[in-house]
């Protein structure tokens, strides 16, 4: 090997770890949204809340994998010294439901939709069963569960079949924050895992419902939004469903729909339609 060799090699070699870096997760860190609620980014998956307080500690999502978990922990055991007391899964995905083991071992109640549970106890996606201390310990189904803990009432309400048939909310009535997992993005399209478009619109409007001017709302990933940016999550979902009903009605096919840039308006905010238009598509020839 030359010098001009061992250079590349070397330059390779820093582009690979510049590349790696990139793809690490930021660091597992809570932020105070309310008295006592924190909202914890970075870590591999999705975004997690914690309640804390006299009665104890209450998590909603365990991001990705154990080790995650056991530094959203750290960060928990940094705030608090009191028990854990419950675990909240908004769905069954990996990305929130990937470390429930660790807050298993650690006493929680884990509380899920009883398909979560299932579909854990089964194995995901071709997986193995999850552990079972990941399992949630209890079900609820079509009505809403509430908890009075630390002074604040967490009511978590089933929505319709949207991201996944067994995607909820979490309200914090006090503090007047929903965490809506996967039903809401600023960053990416509706993402059609069992439910329907039409089901993102209703859990919206459910969401909506709900809330008043002051109300904040945690999506699945990315920031604390505030209820003019659910509205413009509710507007797009409505405009693109409209343009695409629209190529529907006059016979276009997929191809054709998929030609016409349907969702041009949104794709710098969204990314990209690749997965979102075969589904919609279906959806609304489903319809007619
Ligand atoms: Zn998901």
């Amino acid at each position: 090997m030359n010098i001009k060799h061992l250079l590349l090699a070397a330059s390779t070699l820093l582009q690979a770890q510049t590349l790696y870096a990139a793809a690490a997760p930021a660091p597992v860190e809570a932020n105070e949204i309310a008295p006592g609620l924190f909202l914890v980014t970075g870590g591999g998956g999705a975004n997690s809340t914690l309640l804390i307080g006299p009665d104890g500690a209450l998590v909603v999502d365990s991001k990705l994998d154990p080790e995650s978990a056991q530094a959203e922990l750290a960060v928990l055991d940094g705030l608090y010294k009191g028990p854990l007391r419950y675990l909240i899964n908004t769905h069954v995905h990996p990305d929130h439901t990937g470390g429930n083991e660790a807050y298993g071992q650690r006493g929680a109640v884990i509380i899920a939709r009883a398909e979560t549970r299932a579909i854990l106890a089964a194995g995901q996606r071709g997986g193995p069963p999850a552990p079972a201390a990941a399992l949630p310990t209890m079900t609820f189904d079509s009505n809403p569960l509430t908890l009075y803990i630390n002074g604040e009432t967490v009511v978590i309400r089933p929505l319709p079949a949207a991201h996944t048939t067994d995607n909820n909310l979490v309200q914090f009535v006090n503090a007047n924050v929903l965490q809506l997992g996967d039903v809401f993005s600023t960053s990416r399209y509706p993402v059609i895992a069992g439910g329907t478009f039409q089901g993102f619109i209703d859990s919206v409007d459910q969401a909506l419902a709900l809330a008043n001017e002051q109300t904040r709302f945690i999506p699945g990933n990315g920031n604390i939004e505030n209820i003019a940016a659910l509205r413009g999550w509710r507007d797009m979902l409505i405009a693109v469903r409209g343009s695409v009903a629209a190529l529907v009605a006059k016979g276009s096919s997929l191809e054709e729909v998929v030609a016409a840039k349907p969702t041009a308006a949104y794709d710098a905010s969204f990314g990209s339609n690749e997965r979102l238009l075969p589904a919609l598509y279906q959806e609304l020839r489903g319809a007619q």
